[in-house]
């Protein structure tokens, strides 16, 4: 019998990563209504890789915003830290 690994409430995968990353974004680039906000709320209750992309993508848009307003975004960071995640 194996166990799923969990944390407290939340999933440590996500089961519906498409739907999820979807909305992850809409909501990211502000274009999300308050609908699609509670949906992904209630996702990342449950969905902890999610939970915690989300935390990281809007930290570093929240640091890019105030240190590139125009131009020249870190692509460099912004690849190293998604391939983190893809591995974790
Ligand atoms: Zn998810």
């Amino acid at each position: 019998m194996e166990k799923e690994p969990t944390n407290g409430e939340k999933k440590l995968t996500c089961g519906d990563k498409a739907a999820c990353m979807q909305l992850l974004e809409m909501i990211l680039d502000g274009q999300a209504d308050d609908d699609q906000c509670a949906q992904l709320e209630s996702k990342l209750e449950k969905c902890l890789p999610c939970f915690e992309y989300y935390h990281l993508e809007k930290t570093i848009r929240e640091v890019m915003k105030s240190k590139c307003t125009n131009k020249e975004v870190p692509k460099d960071l912004l690849s190293n830290i998604r391939e983190i995640i893809a591995k974790a």
